[in-house]
């Protein structure tokens, strides 16, 4: 899948799951909190591609999230891509394959998805205030690249990341401190677990049994036969998959939203 759908589908997730917790849990979240889990969830569906640097693969989706912030992101990803096969070649068994490139290993497993989640939190609690504004920075910034893709091309990184920046603050100083912040871990944590989902129902898969071993191979690509597997960036995607995602996304903000804004302006429903 590309940038985009994953960003769709991240916060496609977080608003349909907030909109479910609304009405059978009875769980509210002010709409500042409702938009600030949807773009950190849709930011954490695109950082598990943060392992596919520029240089490797120049005309693929994941070179985009790297360009997020000029050659600071490059330089993440280039770091991640390289601890990525260190950890795939120190777990490696006889059967799985030699590869020349960690993408699409350990930023697409479960254990990374939970560490991911637990780390973003842990970093809140301990430094609070500028762990949550950095988070925010930059899971922002990735949200921003993959929901506008052509507007952040365009722009380019440096006007993404002051957008990131301006829009981190704002939140930061209008968000109470009290409940937001497991919140943003679980909705980083979210994120990334729906993207190994949406790469799942592609051809090539991920390796979502790692670290359990099968037959002699711990990464194990799962994903859909080549006949019904989604083709990365074809019609199936771009048109289908994209629209139904951003119509879920906008009834299920509709239904979050429209009850406090039918309220205040005194309509009974
Ligand atoms: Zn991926």
């Amino acid at each position: 899948m590309m940038g985009p759908s994953h960003a769709l589908s991240g916060a496609a997730v977080w608003l349909t799951g907030s909109w479910a917790l609304d009405q059978f849990a009875d769980y509210h979240q002010s709409p500042l909190a409702l938009a600030v889990g949807t773009a950190v969830c849709a930011g954490g569906a695109l950082f598990p591609d943060l392992d596919l640097s520029g240089k490797v693969t120049r005309n693929q989706g994941g070179a985009t999230v790297a360009r997020t912030f000029g050659v600071f992101s490059l330089f993440i990803a280039e770091v991640m891509e390289k601890i990525s096969l260190g950890v795939y070649y120190a777990t490696k068994l006889s059967r799985d394959p030699r590869r020349n490139n960690g993408h699409r290993t350990l930023t697409h497993t479960l254990p990374f998805t939970v560490l991911v989640g637990w780390g973003t939190t842990a970093l809140c609690a301990a430094y609070g205030k500028w762990a949550v504004v950095s988070i925010l920075f930059f899971m922002i910034g990735l949200a921003l690249r993959g929901l506008f893709d052509e507007w952040a091309e365009r722009a380019g990184w440096v006007i993404v990341t002051l957008a990131s920046a301006a829009a981190a603050w704002f939140t930061f100083a209008n968000l109470p401190g009290d409940r937001g912040y497991p919140m943003i871990g679980l909705a980083v944590g979210v994120g990334c677990f729906v993207h190994i989902l949406g790469d799942m129902i592609t051809k090539a898969g991920v390796p979502i049994l790692w670290p359990i071993p099968i037959k002699r191979r711990m990464w194990l690509m799962v994903g859909l036969p080549n006949g019904i597997a989604l083709r990365t960036g074809s019609k199936a995607e771009v048109i289908v998959l994209r629209t139904a995602l951003t119509v879920l996304s906008v009834l299920a903000a509709v239904g979050l939203v429209a009850p406090s804004v039918l309220h205040r302006f005194n309509i009974e429903v």
